[in-house]
């Protein structure tokens, strides 16, 4: 079990800046991901918690005790590196058991500890096997229980999933969240696929250029992003964003869109001199016979349970995840509504959040 505090921490490498002064905590028992696109520094921080990089300034602590200075294999946290990668030679025991044998721990121990994370993954009966002629799934478990057999503080893992495909992914992330469930342990992973965040995640940290943007869960990172970043990284099909006029007063209720239309928003929390940008999801437009924006349809996408709408307005172009019984024509016109309190306003020179709950609300 472990809390990682990060404190002011920040690397370069020569001029270029791969994690900007970043502070931020993981709690104990925490599934943390770390989310963002590639070259972001979300590795760099990880490696540098791993104790594989030195930070060049600021400090991590490992349960309040300052670790910065500490080499990786004092810091009791396993870096979890290729994890389906397999000795196929080899039984299901020795594979699970191989970073104990290469650690020199006595036998009997070795015996104890692959026998209880056997039990935890439900493949005792397999052990003796050669992982050759197990089931994929069974395969995926030995390769589980070869990850956490090591008892450490905190798991740490850098896109274990990402050579399998989709379907595969989905099974195993289930998976890991299952087994984090019932063996507690902090674990930090990291990621650049959203819907991997969303569906295991505690909380997700998403990063962009080299700074953290927002910490939260992944209801609140989706319905309240703090930077227009967040917003479209996250939720798929992304946010719709509508230019809107600035010079905001404090507290503002409504923006006015290209074209004119005046859109009812939740209270901005700051002043914005410069331009306003609005934020809806697409399912928080409806379609309807009134609201204040008028359009005409220009592409029907039909989804089974839903059906995506591509309306041109005078705003722009917006698409609406609508419920399937709302019969659209291409070329018809309908009048768009929004969920008031679910819309997010953000700043277009900052490009971050004025919405209560956001950024600094
Ligand atoms: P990816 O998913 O592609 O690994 P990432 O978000 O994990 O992306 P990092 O691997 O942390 O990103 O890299 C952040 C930036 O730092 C990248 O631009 C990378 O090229 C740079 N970088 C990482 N390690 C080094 C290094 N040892 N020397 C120089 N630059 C580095």
């Amino acid at each position: 079990m472990a809390e990682i505090h990060l404190d002011s921490v920040h690397k370069s490498f020569g001029d270029f800046t791969a994690v900007r002064s970043s502070t931020f905590t993981i709690r104990d028992g925490e599934f943390f991901v770390m989310l963002g696109p590639s070259g972001c520094g979300k590795t760099t921080t990880l490696r540098m918690i791993a104790g594989l990089e030195l930070p060049t300034s600021g400090r991590i602590l490992l349960d309040g005790e300052d670790v910065t200075w500490n080499r990786a294999a004092q810091r009791d946290i396993a870096f979890v590196f290729q994890l389906f990668a397999l000795y196929p030679h080899m039984s299901a025991r020795r594979n699970i058991n191989f970073p104990l044998r290469i650690a020199g721990m006595p036998r009997r121990e070795i015996r104890e500890r692959t026998e209880e994370v056997a039990k935890l993954l439900q493949i005792t009966h397999l052990l003796d096997k050669s992982v050759s002629g197990l089931a994929a799934g069974d395969r995926q478990r030995v390769a589980l229980g070869r990850a956490i057999v090591r008892r450490a503080k905190a798991f740490l893992m850098d896109e274990p999933l990402g050579a399998l495909d989709a379907e595969f992914r989905e099974v195993m992330c289930e998976e890991l969240r299952v087994l984090h469930n019932r063996i507690g342990a902090t674990t930090v992973y990291v990621t650049h696929d959203q819907l991997e965040a969303m569906a295991m995640a505690d909380r997700i940290c998403v990063m962009n250029h080299a700074e953290v943007l927002q910490i939260g869960p992944p209801t609140e990172v989706y319905a309240r992003p703090a930077t227009r970043f967040v917003a479209s990284f996250i939720g798929s099909p992304a946010m719709n964003f509508l230019p809107a006029e600035g010079h905001l007063p404090r507290g503002a209720t409504a923006v006015r869109v290209n074209g004119g239309a005046e859109i009812a928003v939740p209270a901005t929390t700051d002043a914005l001199t410069g331009e306003a940008v609005l934020g809806a999801r697409p399912e928080h437009i409806v379609i309807g016979d009134h609201g204040p924006l008028r359009g005409a349809v220009r592409a029907v996408e039909y989804m089974g349970a839903r059906q995506l709408v591509t309306v041109e307005t005078p705003a722009g172009a917006l698409r609406v995840r609508a419920p399937n019984d709302i019969r659209v024509a291409d070329g018809e016109t309908v009048a768009l509504s929004f969920l008031t309190d679910r819309l997010s306003v953000f700043d277009g020179a900052s490009e971050r959040s004025v919405t209560r709950g956001g950024a600094d609300g």
